[in-house]
């Protein structure tokens, strides 16, 4: 799964599992192309624009959603990871 390479490692997080991080809001996020699977690095504030993703490998372009936005934050917040809202 993409998203867990990108998190910083908690070494230090054993038993404190309820502390949440605070990622930076220009925190690096991998989404890999729907058409070729080639990967590329967006920011988080870039993606809360709801930008038109266009593929460097096959020129494939798609409309990045509100929906999925949710699910990257959902999918970060679970892991105890929360993104500040402005950089
Ligand atoms: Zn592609």
């Amino acid at each position: 799964m993409a998203l867990l390479q990108t998190v910083p490692a908690s070494s230090h997080v054993d038993n404190q599992a309820n502390i949440a991080t605070i990622l930076p809001a220009n925190t690096p996020m991998p989404l890999c192309c729907d058409a070729c699977d080639h990967e590329q690095t967006y920011t988080m504030t870039h993606l809360r624009q709801l930008p038109t993703i266009v593929c460097d490998e096959c020129g494939d372009a798609r409309p990045f959603s509100a929906f999925e936005l949710n699910i990257i934050e959902n999918t970060l917040n679970t892991m105890g990871y929360f993104l500040q809202k402005r950089a």
